[in-house]
């Protein structure tokens, strides 16, 4: 009988996921909560985790690119929402219209791109502006926002769902730039005073309701990680890894571990080479400071870490502990992912969305609502 190779294990819990946005919706309500699912749902799978969170209620999909956008609306109920950050490069409206996908419009050329459909179809389309509250990322200027709000045949061409804008620090609870950008924010929804705002991110949720809007949304904290710089993390893990450990050794005083020998023993060790490196999303920048674990003994990365493999010391280990397969841990209980970023010089978001291909991923299922009443009868009205 074959047996499955060995590999590095990602494990990706979806009812985590679904826990996440529970408790974000319960901090942002009366405001819905909306799912930002660009860059594969942060690496996780789009399409698996905007089926679990359409499961338990999440209407509003936020991704990048109108690519992202194709993938995922085949799987999703016609009541959910789908929109692209990015907006719509010229030529790309028409497949975003028959898609019934909501472009974010972040400039004047493509409000007038879009609007351009809309007449030529004879009638309004969806759409959501972004104004630039501060970030000089995307949006539109409150002086083009102004500009738009004023002119009618424009105007009566869009069915504005959302006037949004992104915090630059909503990770920083005192940073003054939050409260600037919500005074730019607040100038722009005067413009447009029947359409609701949407402003804040995972870190946005937790600045209090000022930053809360009509609806949030958020990345981040659904995939586990801290939306706030400092102080415990409220979120629930999402994520782990755990690789196989490929080769041990011991070395002498003075041996050299790696490229660059840029360590070298300063006594006897016992090392193992562990089967993730860089080209697995882990970076290089946690050679010499990053750490596997088994249980909860720490295990430091030494040397600098390959494309494949990495090395660990493992000398403060009980001689046998550790052999070829053994399994240790690089993300999970003893190493979240904000620990493993920090170790790395960067941030959850670049851990998560460069997790590698190379391992098998194990979705742990997401748990689907016991049928209501209601939900039965839309069950028999289908059959
Ligand atoms: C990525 C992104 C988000 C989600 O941010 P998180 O910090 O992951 O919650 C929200 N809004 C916009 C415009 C984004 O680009």
């Amino acid at each position: 009988m074959r047996t499955e190779p060995v590999s590095g294990r990602l494990v990706i819990d979806l009812a985590a996921i679904q826990t996440n946005y529970r408790f974000l919706c319960s901090i942002a309500a009366p405001a819905p909560v909306a799912a930002v699912v660009k860059a594969d749902a942060y690496g996780l799978g789009a399409v698996a985790v905007s089926k679990a969170l359409c499961a338990i209620g999440c209407q509003d999909f936020f991704v990048a690119h109108l690519n992202e956008a194709v993938a995922i609306v085949p799987h999703l109920p016609s009541a959910a929402r789908v929109y692209v950050l990015n907006g719509l490069m010229p030529g790309e409206e028409g497949q975003c219209a028959d898609l019934g996908v909501i472009p974010v419009l972040n400039g004047v050329e493509q409000v007038e791109n879009w609007a351009r459909l809309a007449r030529s179809q004879g009638g309004m389309l969806p759409a959501v502006l972004q104004v630039d509250s501060g970030m000089s990322r995307l949006g539109l200027s409150l002086a083009e926002a102004s500009a738009i709000a004023h002119n009618k045949p424009l105007r009566d061409m869009l069915d504005l769902k959302w006037l949004i804008s992104h915090l630059a620090c909503a990770d920083e609870r005192d940073s003054e730039q939050n409260l600037h950008q919500l005074a730019t924010f607040r100038d722009a929804c005067a413009l447009f005073p029947e359409t609701p705002g949407c402003f804040a991110n995972s870190g946005g949720i937790f600045l209090g309701a000022d930053f809360r809007g009509a609806m949030v949304r958020s990345g981040i904290a659904l995939y586990g990680g801290a939306p706030t710089s400092g102080g415990p993390n409220p979120m629930t893990p999402v994520v782990s890894l755990t690789v196989p450990v490929v080769q041990t050794r011991r070395v002498s005083t003075g041996a050299k571990v790696g490229y660059g020998g840029a360590f070298q023993a300063d006594r006897p060790m016992v090392l193992a080479t562990i089967a993730a490196g860089y080209a697995d999303g882990l970076p290089r920048s946690l050679g010499d400071f990053g750490a596997a674990w088994l249980g909860a003994i720490r295990l430091p990365i030494v040397g600098r870490v390959s494309m494949d493999t990495m090395t660990i010391d493992i000398s403060h280990l009980d001689p046998g502990t550790v052999g070829l397969g053994t399994q240790v841990e690089l993300i999970g209980h003893n190493s979240p992912i904000d620990a493993v970023a920090e170790a790395a010089g960067t941030i959850s978001y670049e851990i998560l969305t460069r997790l590698g291909r190379r391992f098998r991923r194990v979705l742990i299922e997401a748990v689907s609502p016991p049928p209501s009443a209601n939900s039965q009868s839309e069950e028999e009205l289908r059959l």
